[in-house]
């Protein structure tokens, strides 16, 4: 990597570290492939430009958020708007109900919304109506899928590939006892969650899945997956929860369970919904809305939750990914994108499989096999992955990197995003590839 590239960049990372912790405001914000964040200027459109003037490819795209492009003009006016009207927050507003209405319309499960603020908030919310509705505490999570750093999901397998290994915190000061809520089954494995409802099923207040993984790049449920958890969850009186903070929007309006036709209980919302500002949302069954504060008993209040600035931006962002054809669009350019990316790969003979669903998806150096669980997305090529996310990089195009180990982080494209851009990074991936099959790693 070029260093002098980068000196604004190294400086301040260098002086953030003095006074922020870890100098980031977020754990997960140190690429840990490149050592350190990004540190951005501005954004446009599908561009990044970082403070040592560099214009950067963006295919992280605010973890998802800016599913439009960053800086939308539709999105920029709805907040200027909001500012005028007095930044308000902590208030209902008339376009509160304007844009649930709208969320009722396009997400099949939602009859009622609640606004919340992060994603995270959300599903910890959603575990609660259905414990409060149900009456039972113990849920069923799959192995790796993402809910956010609340310490209901902050566990894992102490051997992720060993099945009767205990369930530990993922991380320190989480209380290892709260594993006992906890019933955890591989992705797709359909035998295993089977077995798990037939010992478990009528302890449980919820399941709940990301309903495509893309957490861990992008694994689609295998077909009749969802319908299984639809199924044994109705016959034992769980509450299926679709957490679709990152999936929603991705494939089509109403989310992975309008594209894959199967309808949960409750759903969660976020990133992608107003377009880069903080919003989130519960929604779903309107007996099971009603658990919440205060037609029910299950607390849910926040300063900021539905806050105008974000619910303004919401109303703009569905505006436009509601436009008739918007998601052929996005999902013909997705299979273009991803058929190049995989042949340019191919064409290097560099082992890889690139697997996309709508406007995300994740890249599997090391894999010729479709990745169709948690822990085969593990057996990727680190080193290769590392390679790839720093020498693009050092070509102006930027991936996120998540983790050193476990599997590749995920991926997308934006609607700003243009035809000459993803020329232009495949012409990238290309060169790193052709660098990668020679050894430049
Ligand atoms: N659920 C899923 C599926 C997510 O991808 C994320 C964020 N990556 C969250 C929940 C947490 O959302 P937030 O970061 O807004 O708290």
């Amino acid at each position: 990597m070029t260093a002098t590239t980068t000196v604004a960049a190294d400086q301040l990372f260098e002086q953030a570290q003095t006074v922020l912790a870890a100098g980031v405001s977020a754990g997960m914000r140190v690429n840990p492939y490149l050592g350190k964040p990004l540190f951005i200027e501005r954004g446009e459109g599908a561009y990044l430009y970082d403070i040592d003037g560099r214009r950067l490819i963006d295919f992280n795209m605010s973890n998802g958020a800016a599913l439009l492009g960053h800086d939308h003009p539709a999105v920029k006016e709805a907040v200027q708007h909001g500012v005028e009207l007095g930044i308000i927050c902590a208030a209902e507003t008339p376009f509160h109900e304007q844009l649930a209405a709208r969320m009722v319309e396009i997400i099949p499960a939602a009859e009622r919304v609640r606004f919340s603020s992060v994603g995270t908030e959300a599903t910890v919310v959603a575990l609660r109506v259905a414990r409060a509705a149900t009456g039972r505490s113990r849920y069923l999570k799959f192995d790796g899928h993402f809910h956010g750093l609340a310490e209901q999901w902050l566990f894992k397998r102490a051997d992720p590939f060993d099945q009767s290994s205990p369930i530990v915190p993922s991380s320190d000061g989480v209380p290892g006892h709260l594993a006992n809520d906890i019933v955890m089954v591989p992705w797709n494995d359909a035998d295993a969650f089977e077995r798990a409802m037939k010992e478990h099923g009528d302890e449980l207040a919820a399941v709940i899945c990301e309903p495509i993984h893309y957490n861990a790049g992008c694994i689609p449920p295998a077909p009749g997956f969802l319908d299984l958890l639809r199924e044994r969850t109705n016959d034992h009186g769980v509450v299926l929860i679709f957490d679709e903070v990152l999936s929603g929007f991705r494939t089509s309006t109403g989310g992975v369970s309008a594209t894959y036709g199967v309808t949960p209980d409750l759903t969660t919302h976020a990133k992608a919904l107003a377009n880069g500002l903080p919003l989130s949302s519960i929604s779903g069954r309107a007996d099971l809305m009603a658990e919440l504060a205060p037609t029910g008993g299950a607390a849910h209040s926040g300063t900021y939750s539905g806050h105008l600035l974000s619910v303004l931006a919401a109303l703009a962002t569905l505006e436009i990914l509601t436009a008739p054809g918007a998601y052929d669009e996005i999902n013909a350019r997705a299979d273009r994108f991803y058929g190049q990316m995989q042949d340019v790969f191919d064409r290097n003979g560099i082992p890889v499989t690139v697997q996309g669903k709508g406007a995300r998806f994740g890249i599997y150096f090391g894999r010729t096999e479709p990745v169709t669980t948690w822990t085969d997305a593990f057996h990727h090529d680190h080193a290769m992955n590392r390679a790839f996310v720093q020498q693009c990089w050092e070509r102006g195009v930027t991936f996120h990197g998540y983790t050193k180990a476990g599997p590749p982080g995920h991926a997308g494209f934006s609607l700003a995003h243009t035809d000459a851009d993803l020329d232009e990074s495949l012409n990238v991936f290309d060169a790193v590839a052709a660098n990668l099959a020679a050894g430049r790693m």
